[in-house]
Order: C-alpha cells, then sequence, then structure tokens
C-alpha cells in the first residue's frame, strides 16, 4: 500500500539554536566549576589561512562562543600563501603549548596546501574536530573518543527528538570524511540500519522513500525533494547553501519536506549550531585529555 503524506501534517523542528544554547549553559556552568577548583581555563587554537568569506564567518562564530562560555581562544589567521611547512611549524608548536587544550585547523584551505597531511599532525588528544585518522579510526572501531563535531550534534538532535535508532533504516547522503562518513558510523553505533549514498548513488528518490531517518550533507541546495521523504521521517539537512538572493538554505526542501516529516532540522537554525556547541564540548573533553599526556604521566610515556 503507497503511504499518503497527509498535507495538514507539519514536522516539528529540530531546534538547534534552542539545544545548543542549553549545551553551552551547561558547559559554562562546568567551566565555573572547574575555575573554582583551581583547573586551568580550557584553550581553543584556532587556524585560518587565506579569507575564504564563509570560513571568517564560521571562525569568528566559533570565537564569540568560546568567549561566551569561558573558553579561551587563541585565533592564527595567517596570508593565502602560507606554506605547507609554516603551517605544520604552527601546528607543532599548538601541539606542545600547555595553555591550549584544542587545535581547530579550518577548511577549506587554500589551493596548494595539503590538508590531510596537516590534520594528521595534530595531536589526537587536541584533535576538537574529531578529524585526526586516530579519532575517525576509534569511532570506526565502535570506540570514541573525540568525535566529530557535525554528527555527534546531529545525534544530539535526535536524542532531544526521542528518537531510537535501534532497527531503524538509516540513509546518510554525502560521503565527506568530516561528516557523511563519521555520521554513518555514529548511526551504526546507535544500531541503525544504515546505507551511505554518494553521487555516484542510482535512484535517491526511492532510497529516500525507505530512510526512516534521513541525514543530508551535499552541499546541492534543494537536492531532495519533499515527495521522496517517508512519512513520518527524522530530516536532518546538513547542507548550509548561500543563494544568489543571500539566502541559505539546505540540501532539502524544506517546505516539501515538512508535509511529511515528523521532525525537521531548519537551515539556518539547525545542525549548524549544534556544531559549534559539539566543539566547545569537545574542547572540554580535551583538556582532560590534556592531563593525560602531560609530560612524566603514564599516557605521555
Ligand atoms: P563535500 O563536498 O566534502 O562532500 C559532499 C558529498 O555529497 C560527497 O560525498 C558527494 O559524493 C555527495 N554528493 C554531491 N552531490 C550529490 C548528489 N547530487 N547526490 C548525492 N550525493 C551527492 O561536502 P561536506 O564538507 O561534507 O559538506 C556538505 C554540506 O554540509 C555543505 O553544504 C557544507 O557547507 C555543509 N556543512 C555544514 C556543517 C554544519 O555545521 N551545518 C558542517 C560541515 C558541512
Amino acid at each position: 500500500m503507497t503511504e499518503v503524506a497527509n498535507p495538514l501534517q507539519v514536522a516539528r523542528l529540530l531546534d538547534g539554536r534552542a539545544l545548543a544554547a542549553q549545551i553551552r549553559s551547561e558547559l559554562t556552568a562546568s567551566i565555573c566549576q572547574r575555575q573554582a577548583a583551581g583547573l586551568p581555563q580550557p584553550g581553543l587554537a584556532v587556524i585560518l589561512v587565506g579569507d575564504d568569506p564563509a570560513s571568517q564567518v564560521y571562525v569568528q562564530h566559533k570565537i564569540r562562543a568560546c568567549a561566551e562560555i569561558g573558553v579561551q581562544s587563541f585565533c592564527h589567521r595567517l596570508p593565502a600563501d602560507t606554506c605547507q611547512a609554516d603551517l605544520l611549524a604552527l601546528i607543532r608548536q599548538l601541539n606542545a603549548d600547555a595553555v591550549v587544550h584544542g587545535i581547530l585547523l579550518q577548511l577549506p584551505l587554500p589551493a596548494g596546501l595539503d590538508g590531510r597531511a596537516l590534520l594528521q599532525e595534530i595531536a589526537p588528544h587536541k584533535d576538537v574536530d574529531g578529524f585526526h585518522p586516530q579519532n575517525l579510526g576509534l569511532l570506526a572501531a565502535g570506540l570514541p573518543d573525540l568525535r566529530p563535531c557535525t554528527p555527534k550534534g546531529c545525534m544530539r538532535l535526535l536524542d532531544y527528538a526521542g528518537v531510537d535508532c535501534r532497527g531503524q533504516q538509516a540513509l546518510v547522503i554525502g560521503a565527506s570524511a568530516i561528516v557523511g562518513r563519521p555520521m554513518a558510523l555514529e548511526l551504526l553505533r546507535a544500531e541503525a540500519t544504515v546505507t551511505i549514498a554518494h553521487k555516484a548513488t542510482r535512484d535517491l528518490p526511492a532510497l529516500v522513500a525507505q530512510a526512516d531517518i534521513l541525514v543530508v550533507a551535499t552541499g546541492v541546495p534543494g537536492l531532495i525533494k519533499g515527495e521522496w521523504i517517508k512519512p513520518g521521517a527524522v530530516v536532518m539537512d546538513v547542507g548550509i547553501n548561500r543563494l544568489a538572493d543571500g539566502r541559505l538554505v539546505g540540501d532539502v526542501d524544506f517546505a516539501g519536506a515538512s508535509q511529511r516529516a515528523a521532525w525537521i532540522s531548519p537551515v539556518p537554525g539547525g545542525v549548524g549550531p549544534m556544531t559549534i556547541a559539539c566543539l566547545l564540548e569537545n574542547t572540554l573533553q580535551a583538556i582532560d585529555q590534556a592531563v593525560a599526556h602531560r609530560p612524566g604521566t603514564a599516557a605521555h610515556r
């Protein structure tokens, strides 16, 4: 029997802005307690290379979010012609710096720089983005440590909606190393039955029609049509696309999908704020790792 969408149904919003605010206030309280106990202030180093306008905005948001909750930020803005060796030297210096607990290399990097090689140089215990192969490998092994922020934020949104992933059909569209792949691993860990689609996938509408949980991270505005969505599905739109008229939109036809989904994340105000909240949370987690990796401790040896 074909399921028919109810034209009056309007999905409930996965309000990332509200949930992120709640997480930030919990983190603020935790930092206050730490400081009252004489523990060091968490420190996050952000490396921004070049003048990509979107990256400038993202970095500003991250630095503001740090200041609001009491994380000290150290922003290293470098010109677009910075060479690989200088960036490597900076990362090594930050790895050794005791007041820096987390290191974030803002992507994408200008042409000519090898981002993958640089990410591998960040000490895994300071890798608050969770992109180091060691952290991705631990997630793949089902033993997560520092987890990539956007997929972690999506899992928090699922918890918030009270979604039990166990046995659900989950479809992740997009297979990048920073969003799609770790997202699929997170859903697998939560015991969903996971399918990953990408640009070579055939018959996307048929896959979408079966998905109880749909995560879309392609960077293609409006790729997913409302009529493809399974009635009652949970839809998380990771895409952030700036249209020619200045509007920010996701990868999902929000109006159409809202008529069929049970839950949907808006763009902006859905996954984006959760990514930053999880970055802050990872920075606090990293400060505990820093203690374990201090020279002279067993973990360091
Ligand atoms: P990417 O370009 O690295 O990867 C895109 C993926 O989408 C690839 O796996 C590709 O195969 C797939 N894809 C592209 N076109 C497709 C199509 N027509 N059908 C099916 N799959 C297709 O991108 P990314 O870094 O993973 O980012 C994806 C989007 O998410 C972008 O819009 C980015 O701005 C956004 N993003 C948002 C956040 C956030 O916090 N909300 C964080 C990271 C990325």
